[in-house]
């Protein structure tokens, strides 16, 4: 019988993951099948207790449940609770007669990855402006902080949730020099200016399709503050579907280095399904696989 993984949300439709996860069982002979459940929050805790009887690999979580489903779970890592955000559970069978359900995240280990072998750096001693205070910014912070920026600068809509983010993560804020602004600060121009990498993790952009389908105004974020790029700085934004954003594009305009959020999806990808399986991820086999499922026509509009 084949071992069963799924991603769970609430709506789930959209999601590339089953394309990538499927194409590296297949690629490397894992009699296993991945599924995304569409699981309201009225249903999760029925879903996990039966998803104990399964003969299970493990599961993604995406939105609404990143948070709550920790509360479901046997534990969580610490990756999990400084993104504040489960999104991979793991099935520890250390104790054969009771499995556990434990919690991890694998978006800051997916992030700092593409950045290491699509852009060929890290966050070490960088200057990091960073927009947006969600899950997917607290994985980012939680990279520059570990890699030891020189600058940590975190720009969110609601001000207060940026205050939130550098507070919880200032046990490994080591000698960064951490700061939350609001878009109307009058030093953001200076400090976009000022900035070597620059990380849209908002969730403008974000056309149809992802694994968190909200639908803001396509626009770049902040107003188009492109023209506040400079030339040479690193510009990522970890929308992947488009593959170019607005916000990209306004960066590229102004000389910049581009980088999308396709690596992070699939290496966050890779990270769990080593996880689950303990074999090396076939990693270009899960990169074909998500630009196949996202290339034009194959993603619904
Ligand atoms: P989240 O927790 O819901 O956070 C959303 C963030 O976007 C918040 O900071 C929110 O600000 C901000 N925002 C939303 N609409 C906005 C608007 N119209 N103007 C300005 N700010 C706005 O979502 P998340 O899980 O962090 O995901 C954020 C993005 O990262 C999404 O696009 C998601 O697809 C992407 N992502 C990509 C990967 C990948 O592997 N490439 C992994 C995870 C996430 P407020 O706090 O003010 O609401």
């Amino acid at each position: 019988m084949p071992r069963r993984a799924y991603l769970i949300g609430h709506p789930t439709a959209h999601s590339i993951s089953p394309a990538i996860h499927n194409a590296a069982f297949e690629a490397c002979g894992i009699d296993a099948a991945y599924e995304a459940v569409d699981v309201p929050p009225s249903d999760l805790a029925r879903w996990v207790l039966d998803i104990r009887r399964q003969h299970l690999l493990g599961f993604n979580v995406t939105v609404p449940h990143k948070e709550t489903i920790v509360g479901y779970l046997d534990g969580a890592d610490g990756d999990a609770s400084r993104c504040g955000a489960v999104n991979t559970v793991v099935v520890d069978r250390s104790n054969a007669s009771l499995p556990r359900l434990r919690g991890t995240n694998t978006d800051a280990a997916g992030f700092r990855r593409s950045l290491v072998e699509e852009a060929a750096t890290t966050l070490g001693t960088q200057r990091v402006l960073l927009l947006g205070a969600g899950g997917a910014a607290r994985a980012v912070a939680l990279v520059a902080l570990r890699d030891g920026a020189s600058a940590l600068w975190v720009v969110n809509r609601t001000p207060e949730r940026a205050d939130r983010l550098l507070k919880e993560l200032s046990s490994v804020a080591g000698a960064t020099a951490c700061r939350s602004l609001a878009l109307a600060d009058p030093d953001l121009s200076r400090l976009f200016a000022d900035a070597t990498v620059v990380v849209n993790a908002t969730s403008v952009g974000l056309g149809s399709g992802g694994d968190t389908p909200s639908s803001p105004p396509p626009s770049p974020p902040l107003g188009g503050r492109g023209s506040d790029f400079r030339a040479g700085t690193l510009v990522v934004d970890l929308v992947y579907n488009p593959p170019r954003t607005a916000f990209l594009e306004a960066a590229e305009r102004c000389g910049a280095r581009i980088l999308g959020g396709l690596g992070m999806l699939v290496y966050q990808a890779a990270a769990a399904f080593e996880l689950w399986t303990g074999q090396p991820p076939p990693v270009g086999v899960m990169r074909a696989a998500a630009e196949q499922a996202l290339a034009p026509g194959v993603v619904p509009p």
